[in-house]
């Protein structure tokens, strides 16, 4: 049944072009901009409209969805063979050119894949991906690959339930815990040959002194080797991640979880450090941290100005009543701060060509929502977390 209806709409192909209630227009800009908090002056400078913006011109409002639309169609399918819960996965925006004042945007969208049942960590679900074309007149200006999980809740969601595991503290390694506390790479150094060595231990394996000291490295190094760790499970940590054997600028190894695009044996690394544990990063320009209070004020505004009408953003019964613990940002809102973030960041005439960004943890009001971000070749890497994990990770394309 449901492999017949994807391959119906499979073979339909895209929907007609639908065009956008308004034309693209400086009110709905300047609304938009004011709920985001951008002050970007590019925008109204140059008469062009936010990137970011692009989809919000073809949002139907409260109006009823158009029968033939594949996501509609499927969703009510899913839904009605038990698939009844529904996540965003993924928005992959790209944007061919600025949209100008006074033209009418149109859409076109068609069925991409289907993918399932699929055991995740919601429940057994499936995924399906829509391709979203935007066009004035006959010219494509801009694509959204957007994929949604459709999943019977499994009522256990595979969430770290247990405590983080902490080090175990010993005389040998409470400088290195305590300077990871401190944020200080300390490295244990013999105190009467000055061999360096780690991990730390009692003796110095050169000369056999018992008289330990330490040095603060600079923390950066490259990397020697790494594990990407699937199996087995870890408490309070959830696989895949990737631990990352590093050659210290100063001369030794240090083992650590690395965070970043898959590494290449040789890169440059940096630590940081998240909650006393030490972590690799690529060692590149790194933007933020940039922490934004989402409060209730801000989760509505920028819905209506997204001219997303759900009740989950601006109903607090409501949101409760779907599981929620209060209102959350809605997905067109997310990709307009992490917009906002990296053109505040980059400076306001950086122009914004692609934003592709994978949906964890909803936002929901009265949280902290903390962007860091980090200058790689391909684009701006950004994630946005709240106490209760990463909300938004993904890139963005920029123009050189
Ligand atoms: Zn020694």
């Amino acid at each position: 049944m449901i492999e017949e209806v994807v391959a119906r709409l499979t073979a339909a192909g895209a929907t007609p072009a639908r065009a956008g209630r308004d034309p693209v227009n400086l009110p709905m800009i300047r609304t938009w901009l004011e709920a985001m908090g951008d002050g970007n002056p590019a925008y109204e400078q140059a008469g062009v409209a936010p990137p970011a913006m692009i989809q919000v011109w073809t949002m139907r409002g409260l109006a009823p969805s158009p029968v033939d639309d594949p996501l509609q169609v499927m969703s009510e399918l899913l839904d009605e063979s038990g698939y009844r819960a529904v996540v965003a996965t993924d928005s992959e925006q790209v944007y061919h050119r600025p949209l100008r004042l006074g033209e009418t945007v149109s859409v076109r969208s068609q069925l991409e894949a289907v993918v399932g049942p699929k055991r995740t960590s919601l429940g057994e679900g499936w995924f399906v991906t829509t391709l979203s074309t935007w066009l004035v007149g006959d010219e494509p200006v801009g694509e959204m690959r957007f994929r949604i999980l459709r999943y019977k809740p499994s009522g256990n969601p595979d969430r770290p339930a247990t405590e983080k595991l902490r080090p175990m503290i010993t005389a040998d390694n409470a400088a290195f815990w305590e300077g990871a506390a401190a944020g200080e790479l300390r490295i244990q150094k013999c105190g009467e040959c000055g061999t360096m060595r780690h991990p730390p231990g009692p003796a110095c394996p050169q000369c056999g002194s018992l008289k330990p000291e330490y040095t603060t490295a600079e923390g950066t190094g490259r990397i020697h080797s790494y594990v990407v760790h699937h199996h087995p499970p870890v408490p309070g940590r959830r696989a895949p991640y990737t631990v990352a054997l590093v050659d210290l600028t100063e001369g030794v190894r240090v083992v650590a979880e690395y965070r970043g695009p898959r590494p290449e044996i040789g890169d440059p690394v940096r630590v940081f450090f998240d909650d006393g544990l030490p972590v690799w990063r690529p060692d590149v320009e790194v933007l933020g941290p940039w922490a934004l209070e989402v409060t209730p004020t801000l989760i509505v505004s920028t819905a209506l100005a997204t001219r997303d009408f759900q009740n989950v953003h601006h109903d607090r019964d409501a949101a409760v009543r779907l599981g929620g613990k209060d209102i959350f940002l809605n997905i067109l809102t997310t990709t307009g701060l992490v917009q906002r973030f990296v053109t505040d960041a980059l400076g306001p005439d950086t122009r914004v060509r692609g934003i592709r960004i994978r949906l964890g943890t909803p936002c929901h009001a009265y949280d902290t929502l903390t962007f860091t971000g980090q200058v790689l070749p391909h684009g701006i890497e950004v994630a946005g977390r709240t106490a209760a994990g990463v909300h938004v990770s993904g890139t963005v394309e920029v123009a050189s």
